[in-house]
């Protein structure tokens, strides 16, 4: 690894401090990871950003991508000795990617940049993140527990509407001391999201179908959580930990800082734009956690401007962008063709305030529990200005989504997912002059049966013709690819048809029924 970074720039380790300021003291990075969440609810956040100089930036390109991501983690002063981290990264970003540049920049004519998030294992952007967490939730692991401050294993229970299930089933699989499982809704998933789960590989995986919705597959996860005597009893029968890898964890956030950084470096090497040149970013948003890495590349040093936040029609942040008032109290739920943004309760956004707010932990508990009690919070004008000042927002339809994945592809022979498509849409009404570069985070193929109402113009939700409607999910990309010609669907979609199925059990959504199907796993 041959990186200019000069540490004396960043002193110090790195220590996280509470977004709620329950906790006297800081944490380490290995910490904060095994953690995930601080006590009292609150999120970490880095006590010092390190500040990254425009020929840090550009240089990267020099280097492959695990090392560029390498370079963020040392600038962050993380506690882990450089050999681990280089250790880490080999194994997050290689030939599980599909590309050797790991997210390439798909540029269309238009002024747009799609930084593709998706060529990972699973095909949707939570990869580029949860590939790398279990590496450094292991190696934090290790460490914590070589310095006397751990002895026991961990189980991972993720309860999942699609993407993150898969991703974290991919991303912990073989990890030593670590096993994972993943509850869906029975029939709430697409027929491509539930084969990958499934035919998931690796000894220390288990996947369960749900009786019920989502809201009730969290729910029974949030109960197990929240049971001390079975956490008592897993302790003390295997010496095994829950704990979850849900996108407030840290390490599930700086992996992601990394391809905001790199995506600026790659524009400036191919003469997209100058070195030094602003561009605005453009992010697909649900839990604030993508948007917010870019916030914080930017805060390091990317000439990045403004940040567009992209919702679909569940649009409590643009609304609060907008107008400083987060307000889920009359708002129904909806659900649209980028399920991935279906959601009211945006959880990093609490780091985003506590950071615009100059970390005024006292307000940040005050919103929180505002919105717990009155399902609704209004952010003083000074912190309304700054989100201002730094983000624009805007809202896409589902018939706008469909339809711009038609309009792209027919203009730009470029097909894009649902999610990609609420971003591109958004863009288009918020760009200046300033290039836009576009957070892309899924490939079509996920989400195959609306990209084919996009491209029969379909309305949202109406029933697909009966005969498509009776192909599987990979027989209907087939025929996508067919009908336009592109035939770039991931190998670990296309196979999915006839990979063996090993997880078929659907269990109730009562907590005595999950905890007896997790001890069942962790005792085997
Ligand atoms: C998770 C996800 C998002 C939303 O990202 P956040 O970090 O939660 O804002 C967008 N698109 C896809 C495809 C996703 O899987």
């Amino acid at each position: 690894m041959s990186s200019k970074l000069d540490r004396s720039n960043n002193p110090g380790q790195n220590r996280y401090i509470d977004t709620r300021g329950v906790e006297a003291a800081s944490v380490s990075f290995t910490q904060a990871v095994i953690n995930g969440l601080a006590t009292g609810g609150g999120l970490y956040v880095p006590e010092e950003l390190p500040r990254l100089s425009l020929d840090d930036i550009t240089s990267l390109t020099q280097l492959p991508y695990r090392d560029r991501a390498a370079f963020i983690y040392r600038a962050f002063n993380i506690d882990l000795p450089d050999d681990e981290i280089d250790t880490c990264m080999a194994r997050s970003y290689g030939a599980n990617f599909d590309t050797e540049s790991i997210c390439p920049i798909t540029s269309l004519d238009d002024g747009m940049h799609l930084l593709e998030l998706w060529h990972g294992p699973t095909s949707a952007f939570k990869d580029m993140a949860l590939q790398c967490l279990p590496q450094f939730f292991s190696a934090s692991a290790s460490s914590l527990r070589e310095a006397g401050k751990l002895d026991h294993d961990f189980c991972i229970l993720v309860a999942t509407s699609g993407d993150t299930g898969k991703a974290a089933l991919e991303g912990f699989k073989g990890v030593p001391g670590v096993s994972v499982g993943v509850l869906f809704p029975d029939g709430g998933v697409s027929d491509i999201q539930r084969k990958q789960m499934v035919t998931t590989t690796g000894d220390n995986v288990r996947v369960w179908a749900v009786e019920g919705n989502f809201d009730d597959c969290q729910t029974a996860v949030k109960r197990v959580f929240s049971d001390d005597a079975f956490a008592a009893r897993l302790l003390a029968d295997g010496s095994i930990a829950l704990s979850s890898a849900n996108s407030i964890n840290w390490g599930r956030l700086l992996p992601q800082i990394v391809y905001y950084v790199s995506g600026y470096a790659e524009l400036v090497a191919t003469g997209k734009i100058a070195a030094g040149d602003p561009i605005d970013v453009c992010v697909p948003t649900g839990n604030f956690g993508n948007i917010l890495a870019a916030w914080y590349a930017k805060q390091m040093g990317t000439p990045i401007e403004t940040l567009f936040c992209a919702s679909n029609e569940n649009r409590v942040l643009t609304d609060f962008i907008n107008t400083g008032t987060y307000d889920i109290s009359d708002r129904a739920f909806v659900l649209t063709p980028s399920p991935s943004m279906d959601i009211l309760v945006s959880s990093n956004l609490e780091r985003q305030l506590f950071e615009l707010t100059g970390r005024n932990s006292s307000s940040i508990a005050q919103w929180m529990a505002d919105l717990s009690n009155d399902r609704k919070f209004v952010v003083d004008d000074a912190t309304a200005a700054a989100l201002a000042s730094t983000f624009k927002s805007s809202s896409t339809d589902s018939p706008t989504c469909l339809s711009v994945i038609k309009s792209v592809f027919d203009e730009h022979d470029y097909l894009m997912d649902p999610h990609t498509a609420v971003a591109y849409a958004c863009a288009r009404k918020l760009k200046g002059s300033n290039p836009v570069l576009v957070a892309s985070t899924a490939h079509w193929a996920k989400f195959g049966d609306n990209v084919y109402r996009a491209l029969h113009g379909i309305a949202p939700g109406a029933p697909l013709p009966q005969d498509v409607d009776a192909l599987t999910g990979c027989q209907l990309n087939e025929l996508i690819a067919d009908e336009t010609g592109m035939h770039d669907i991931p190998k670990g979609l296309a196979g999915l048809d006839t990979a063996e199925v090993r997880f078929a059990g659907v269990i109730p959504s009562d907590v005595a029924s999950v905890e007896e199907a997790v001890s069942v796993f962790l005792a085997q």
